[in-house]
Order: structure tokens, then C-alpha cells, then sequence
């Protein structure tokens, strides 16, 4: 979304947010109201009406104890207001956001979990998703903040101007005189500022990517062994930062002007003086007007003003708040392509795999994957080897159902995984990747990923996938054990595994579950060879029984496949066991004698 919504989809966003809040904080945003209309409404007997009836009192010579009587009412009722003003603001505010942000972020984390990863190759669906996550509280105070005191502040200026239609209606005449000149400064105003704000937002996200490269632990290291790259991201950040002054050159003038033309020559000069004019006219002159009058009306036409000039700047925020429930919106509609065409369910026990005439691009006309075919009988060992870039971890995804191949079919169990419930279909394959990740939990739970059931047998499983996967719990770094909380992030002695200890931690995630096919797209890259030798037989031995398919870099772990698919520019161009595809001499054989070569 490049441009700026027109009044009826401002009015769609406010309206769908509106409908959010209610449905799941409806008590505590009838409260939230109720508070921010009471506010208005206090306001209004304060300065408007008891100011003027104690002023006609005062001038009528009246009773000195209607006065106390009305100020002590105003009083008492000011002190109950204070109350229940203080259990909104310390109890209700506070509970009721905090529901009102995790309802949404848990709508938009369910939205992300069921969309497809190809998504994520999209750049204007990625800028939506982090605008998304990142504005969803920010969204909700705009709204809670603005856009409901608009409501009361609508019920305050109502109450002012039937008040003031009663005392002094032709002061009324020329405050609405003024206003449509006043309402066409703000709207141009508005649209320029909402306009620059969202002109400037792509620049924005790039120097806050430029940021996150100096801050983020990530980085530092590289930075400090390339500084020129940090030079790099500098000069980006300053270019950036160049494009966002030009953005507010580009409306500053304009807006310069009409603010001058509104809130000086027209509001202060020609409205205050005519408003003075009149007032001064009706009492002195005319004597239609007690000193009362003149005060109330001269406040109510104050108010009123103030009234309109909030609201008319609270639309400004409200427009540019109902682009990004738009975003959010949008990213809450989208459809995942990668459904279930049935709900078959998956076969227990092991069962054949197969590619037949796959193909597959990221990108229209782009093809990635060309006429693939093969099958993995149950039980078998088969290796994808190849060089960077041949399409390996392009299938192994297409395998697990992340994307959906563009051409031919994928059948697991003699059914096109299509057929099966998505969900069920991943959870039924045992998968680690190369770039796993782990999390900032424990390391039982980074091996579970799961919700914990907290039972004995459950730590036994985990602590035995670890010892399968040769992840040492000995290591004195581990102080809780399974238990240990992993990465720095949120606690102080948190570990960092190391690369090595972490891909034995993903491979103990697949191990604990025990499904009949596992893939595994580089298991072991970040393990020595001796490391890798080692977890090679033992995996070898655990999933003896189970289908693996495995792409290795290294040829020597791949040597006592049953079948080896060597692949080059998304095609499979050879097939077999090592022996066979040594003496056929191709391809395969070239890459075993460069990597033979290399060892020796
Ligand atoms: P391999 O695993 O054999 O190294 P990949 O399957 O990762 O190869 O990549 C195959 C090709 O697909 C490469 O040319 C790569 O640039 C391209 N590719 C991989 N991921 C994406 C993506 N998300 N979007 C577009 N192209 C991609």
C-alpha cells in the first residue's frame, strides 16, 4: 500500500478495528469510552455551565448558598469521577491492552505459521509482515488514543454548542463561518503529511536495516574484521537519511504556508477579532448581552474551536493509522496456496517417496527444478549430492511440502502429498536443516519444540536423542543439564552452543521423534570429519530402519548410500550406488576425484 487510503477505506480499517476491540476486550472498551466521554462531559459542567451559573447568580445578586451548593456538587462529583478515573487508568488501561495487542500479534503469528514460504520471497508481502508485527501494539494505542476520544470529544462539542445555541446562537453563526476554510487548510494539511510519512517509509526501513547491521550481535564481528563495510552501511545510512530531509523539503513549504494561513491570519486574526467584535458589540451597544453571557459565550466558542481543531488534527493520525491496520489487514487475508486438497491421513509405518517430472521456480519463469524423477523405497539410505546452486535444498523443500512443485507430482505412500493435511504431512518427516535455528529456551525445549508435558519419560527421550545425536551433556558448560536455557538473549548464564553442539541439538529434534523418513539437508557440515564420521555411523545405525534422504557436501558420508542422485542445474544427471557411479566415470566420479584430491 504506496498510497494513501481514500475516506471510505479509512472508514472500512477504523470500522473492522473497532469491531476487533469489541469482540475481545468488549467490557473493558465500554469502560475506556465511558471514561474518555465522562472526561468531555466533566469538562463541559466545569467551564461551561457552572461558570455560568454561578456568574448569573453572582450578577442577580442571588443567594450566596446556591452557589456553595452547585460548586459542592461539582466538587463531589469531580472526586467520585477521580476514582473511577484512577481504577481506569492503574487496573482496566493496562489489562485491557495487553489483551487487546496479544488477540492481534497471536491472529497475525497464526496468519504467518499457515502462509506459504514463498511469501517470505516477496518483497512487498515481507515490508507488510514486519510492518505488521512491528505497528500491532502501536496501532492499538493510535487507535485507543485517538480515534475513541474523537467520539468523545464529538459528545463534548455537542454539549457545548446546544449551550451556547441557547445563550448566544449568533456567535455560533460566525464560528461556523470560519470553519470550512478551516476544514480545507487541515484536509490539505492531512493529506501532505500522510503523503510525506509514507514516501518516507522505505527509506526509513532501509536505515533502520542499516541500523540493526551496528547494533545487532550478528554483525560485529565481520564489521571488525571488514571495516570497510562498515563504511558501506554509513554511507547507505547517510544516503538514506538524505532521501528522508528531501521528503520533508519536498512538503515543508506547503505546509509552512497553510499552517500560517490557518492558525494566524484566519484563526487568530479574522475569527478572535470578529468573535471580540461581535461579543463586545451585543453587550455594549445592544445590550442584548449580560457580562455572563459574554463570558460563557465567548468560552463555549472557545471550546468548540478547540474541540474542532482536535479532532480535525486527530484525523490526520487516524488516516495514517487506517494505512497500517490496511497492511495488517491485508496480511490477514492472505491465502495460503500449499492447502490440503483432501484430508487423507498419513499412513503409519514407512512407504515409498517419490518425484515424478517435477518442476519448480521461485519466480515466474524462473526454473529452479527440471523433470526430476525418482523414488526412495521405504527403508532406503539415498544421498543428493551436487555442486552450490544445482537445486538440492530447492527439492528437499518440496519434499517437505514448504512450496508446491509448478509442474508434475510429488506421492508419498503411493498418494500425492497434496492429498494429505499439510501439518500432518511435515510432522510425519523428521527434518533438520542447514540453517536450523536454535532458540532462546532450553535446550530440553530446542530438542522438544514442543510444549512440555514435564514427565520422567519425556526428559529420558530427550536426554537419550541428545546421546544418540553425540551431544555431550558432560559438557560443564550445561549446568541445569537439559534444563540449561540456551542463547544470551534473555538470560545472563545462558549458553552459546557451538556450531557443531547446536546441529547435534537439530539433529536430537528429529531423533526424539521418531518418524519413518527423515531429511536432512547438510546434518553434519559444522562437525569435524572425525565428528562427522562417527555421527555418520550412529545415525546410520538409529535410522537403520527408517527412509533418509540426505545431501551432503562431503562425498565421503554419502559413499554407503543405497542410491546417490547427483544433481546439476536442477536436474538429476546421474543416479546409483558409489561404486556404480565411480566406474561410470561422469560427473559424480569427477567430483569424488576433485574432493579424494582435496583430502589427500
Ligand atoms: P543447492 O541446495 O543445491 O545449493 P538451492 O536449492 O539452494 O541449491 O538453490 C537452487 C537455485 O535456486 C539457486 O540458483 C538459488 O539462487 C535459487 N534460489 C534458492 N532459494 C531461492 C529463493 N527463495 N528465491 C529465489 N531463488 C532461490
Amino acid at each position: 500500500m504506496k498510497e494513501m487510503l481514500t475516506w471510505r477505506q479509512t472508514i472500512a480499517q477504523q470500522w473492522f478495528l473497532t469491531k476487533f476491540c469489541f469482540k475481545h476486550a468488549p467490557g473493558f472498551m465500554v469502560y475506556h469510552l465511558f471514561e474518555a466521554v465522562k472526561l468531555q462531559v466533566s469538562i463541559f459542567f466545569e467551564f461551561t455551565f457552572a461558570v455560568n451559573y454561578v456568574l448569573t447568580v453572582a450578577e442577580e445578586g442571588g443567594d450566596f448558598r446556591k452557589i456553595l451548593v452547585c460548586m459542592g456538587i461539582l466538587m463531589a462529583a469531580i472526586a467520585v469521577s477521580t476514582v473511577t478515573f484512577a481504577i481506569y487508568k492503574h487496573y482496566v488501561l493496562p489489562r485491557g491492552k495487553q489483551t487487546l495487542y496479544q488477540a492481534l500479534r497471536l491472529e497475525i503469528y497464526e496468519k504467518a505459521k499457515e502462509i506459504d514460504l514463498s511469501c517470505y520471497d516477496d518483497k512487498d508481502f515481507y515490508e507488510n509482515f514486519i510492518l505488521a508485527t512491528e505497528e500491532t501494539d502501536r496501532c492499538l494505542d493510535r487507535f485507543l488514543l485517538f480515534e475513541t476520544s474523537i467520539i468523545a470529544r464529538t459528545v463534548g462539542f455537542l454539549c457545548t454548542i446546544v449551550f451556547c445555541a441557547f445563550i448566544n446562537p449568533v456567535a455560533l453563526v460566525v464560528m461556523a463561518a470560519a470553519f470550512p476554510f478551516e476544514l480545507f487548510c487541515v484536509v490539505q494539511e492531512n493529506k501532505r503529511v500522510v503523503k510525506s510519512r509514507l514516501e518516507r517509509l522505505p527509506h526509513e526501513q532501509q536505515r533502520e536495516y542499516g541500523n540493526r547491521v551496528f547494533y545487532l550481535s550478528d554483525y560485529a564481528g565481520e564489521l571488525r574484521l571488514y571495516p570497510q563495510m562498515k563504511e558501506e552501511c554509513r554511507m547507505e545510512y547517510a544516503e538514506e537519511n538524505a532521501k528522508i530531509e528531501s521528503v520533508n523539503k519536498k512538503y515543508g513549504k506547503s505546509l509552512f504556508v497553510y499552517g500560517v494561513f490557518r492558525e494566524g491570519i484566519l484563526g487568530r486574526f479574522i475569527k478572535e477579532g470578529a468573535i471580540w467584535t461581535l461579543l463586545l458589540y451585543q453587550m455594549l451597544v445592544l445590550q442584548a448581552l449580560t457580562g455572563a453571557q459574554l463570558v460563557t459565550s465567548r468560552g463555549c466558542i472557545w471550546r468548540a474551536t478547540n474541540y474542532i481543531e482536535i479532532v480535525i488534527a486527530s484525523l490526520r493520525t487516524v488516516a495514517e493509522n487506517s494505512a497500517y491496520i490496511y497492511r495488517i489487514r491485508e496480511f490477514l487475508q492472505m491465502e495460503p496456496t500449499v492447502v490440503s486438497r483432501a484430508e487423507k491421513p498419513v499412513p503409519e509405518g514407512s512407504g515409498s517417496l517419490s518425484a515424478e517430472h517435477v518442476d519448480f521456480g521461485y519466480l515466474p519463469g524462473q526454473s529452479v527444478l527440471k523433470d526430476v524423477t525418482f523414488t526412495v523405497k521405504p527403508g532406503q539410505k539415498v544421498a543428493l549430492v551436487g555442486y552450490n546452486g544445482s537445486g538440492k535444498t530447492t527439492l528437499v523443500k518440496l519434499l517437505l511440502r514448504l512450496y508446491d512443485p509448478n509442474g508434475g507430482n510429488i506421492c508419498y505412500h503411493g498418494n500425492d502429498i497434496r492429498e494429505y493435511q499439510v501439518m500432518a504431512y511435515r510432522r510425519s518427516i523428521g527434518s533438520v536443516f542447514q540453517d536450523f535455528k536454535i532458540y532462546a529456551a532450553t535446550l530440553k525445549e530446542n530438542v522438544l519444540m514442543d510444549v512440555e508435558n514435564g514427565s520422567r519419560e519425556e526428559n529420558y527421550l530427550v536426554e537419550k536423542a541428545l546421546y544418540d545425536a553425540h551431544f555431550t551433556l558432560e559438557n560443564n558448560q550445561l549446568s541445569y543439564q537439559i534444563e540449561t536455557p540456551l542463547t544470551t538473549e534473555f538470560e545472563k548464564d545462558g549458553v552459546n552452543l557451538s556450531g557443531g553442539e547446536a546441529q547435534k541439538a537439530a539433529i536430537a529434534r528429529t531423533l526424539y521423534r521418531k518418524q519413518n523418513l527423515i531429511i536432512m539437508d547438510e546434518p553434519s557440515s559444522a562437525l569435524d570429519p572425525l565428528a562427522e564420521y562417527r555421527l555418520n555411523q550412529e545415525l546410520n545405525e538409529i535410522a537403520k530402519d527408517k527412509t533418509v534422504i540426505f545431501i551432503s557436501h562431503r562425498l565421503s558420508t554419502v559413499r554407503d548410500a543405497d542410491c546417490i542422485y547427483m544433481m546439476e542445474k536442477g536436474r538429476i544427471v546421474e543416479s546409483g550406488t558409489h561404486r556404480e557411479l565411480l566406474s561410470r566415470d561422469g560427473k559424480y566420479a569427477a567430483m569424488w576425484k576433485i574432493q579424494a584430491g582435496l583430502y589427500r
